[in-house]
């Protein structure tokens, strides 16, 4: 039996699937500040036009740009790969395979949507790109893009990661965009923080609010987002796409699939594919894996909230933990947000999705036995998959069943090792928010 299951290049999908054709319920729209479903021109100064047709198309096949897809060709098809390793220390009769998506040149899956939506900017005029980055695993995404497709780029990162991870803000100059410490002199927005308080360390909300002021406030500029929308789940359905070849190649199906859930890409990436045989009857879990310190899916409210702290963007439907909610900063990886996508937060809410939350100590055991049996040092966010793969293979030896398990690998961990010197040293502990502090976190996030 291989190892690896592989695609050839020209096995790339030339397609992207778009589950709103097939969603069998009808998803909230988002809101514009006056209370009213946002019109897709409000989008416009930020997004081109190509994005805001495929944020709200109901076509169920989306044809990838043929360039788009050489470009996909640097790093695609990703392998599928089976882990023996994994199985053999776990003593299961499931058969765990992972999608590794840390091949990329940026370590992650991010570039499946990056790549995509500098193309469509070059392709309507646009000269400059601007977003914000917390961790540095999406700046570095979309300054790769850019690079490529010959745009410029400028990455706000939150002040506190700036300083923390160096070598992601080297990555990012490497690909030639540029980079500020948020809150920075660059905006209004930024300089008003500054002036409060000088040795403010940032948040994403704060970079947010001047990525789209610089956006909002230059002609030949736009605004680029990594996670949460619609189109930056379609173009991450490439995932799931390839991993049914794969499958398809070797005669086999997952019983279930897994992923970490931040904002909802690459869950929605790999899985997407996989509800298009779930609504025509097939028999298959779809699981996404949240840490307990920011529990989303599993214990946030379902209703409208706005997308960042600040209170500035369109407000969605979607499970939330309030907008001002904050894990405390002790806690390692991305899985951070508040939010998650309205599609995800929609299938989990009409029983079509299952979520799970984990404590980080045994995520990141999960991760050192994943280092140790299958070679590659996780991201931290890709941990949680991993432990709910392992959780998932257990039950299966307890019950004395075979099943077929598969996760996504969104990402490697050589840029996070900061966080595993720490829990190697003791450092890092579980962290579960109470229900009084959920409640706080949702009056206090009032919309
Ligand atoms: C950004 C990131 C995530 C979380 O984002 P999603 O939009 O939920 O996919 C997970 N894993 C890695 C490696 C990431 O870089």
């Amino acid at each position: 039996m291989n190892k690896k299951i592989l695609l050839e290049e020209n096995e790339i999908p030339s397609y992207w699937y778009n589950i709103l054709a097939d969603l069998p319920f009808p998803l909230d729209p988002p809101l514009g500040p006056d209370g009213k479903p946002l019109t897709p021109d409000a989008l416009a100064p930020i997004f081109p036009m190509k994005l805001i047709e495929q944020e709200v198309s109901r076509q169920a096949e989306i044809p990838i740009p043929e360039e788009v897809r050489r470009y996909y060709a640097y790093w695609r098809p990703t392998p599928l790969v089976r882990a023996y390793g994994l199985e053999k220390a776990l003593e299961t009769p499931a058969k765990i395979y992972f999608k590794n998506e840390s091949v990329s040149p940026a370590g992650s899956h991010k570039p499946n949507t990056s790549v995509p939506q500098a193309y469509y900017n070059k392709l309507e005029g646009i000269k400059r790109l601007s977003t914000e980055t917390g961790a540095g695993q999406w700046g570095s995404a979309l300054a790769f893009a850019c690079g490529l497709v010959g745009l410029e780029c400028t990455v706000y990162m939150v002040k506190v990661s700036f300083q923390q991870k160096p070598y992601r803000a080297s990555m990012i100059r490497a690909w030639g965009a540029s980079i500020f410490p948020s809150p920075s002199e660059q905006t209004s927005v930024g300089r008003e923080f500054l002036k409060k308080d000088p040795d403010s360390s940032g948040s994403l909300g704060i970079a947010i609010s001047e990525a789209t002021e610089d956006a909002a406030t230059h002609e030949d500029t736009h605004y680029s987002l990594g996670s949460v929308l619609n189109h930056v789940l379609l173009h991450q359905t490439i995932i799931g796409l390839e991993a049914k070849k794969q499958f398809e190649k070797i005669g086999e199906y997952p019983d279930v699939v897994l992923a970490p859930c931040g904002g909802g890409s690459n869950l929605g990436g790999i899985s997407f594919p996989f509800y298009r045989d779930k609504f025509a009857g097939k028999r298959i879990r779809i699981v996404a894996v949240e840490p307990k310190s920011c529990p989303t899916l599993t214990r946030g409210e379902f209703k409208y909230d706005f997308g960042d702290s600040a209170g500035m963007t369109p407000l969605i439907k979607m499970f939330t933990l309030g907008h001002n909610y904050a894990p405390p900063s002790i806690h390692a990886g991305g899985l951070r947000y508040h939010g998650d996508s309205p599609i995800v937060s929609s299938l989990v809410k009409n029983g079509l999705m299952e979520a799970l939350s984990v404590n980080q100590l045994e995520t990141f055991e999960a991760a050192l036995l994943f280092a140790k049996t299958e070679g590659i040092i996780p991201a931290p966010e890709s941990a949680h998959a991993i432990r709910g793969a392992l959780i998932e293979a257990l039950r299966a030896k307890e019950e004395g069943k075979e099943k077929t398990i598969l996760f996504n690998l969104s990402g490697h961990g050589h840029f996070d090792m900061s966080a595993y010197d720490d829990y190697l040293a003791g450092k890092l502990s579980n962290y579960e928010v109470t229900d009084e502090q959920i409640k706080r976190s949702l009056s206090l996030s009032k919309i």
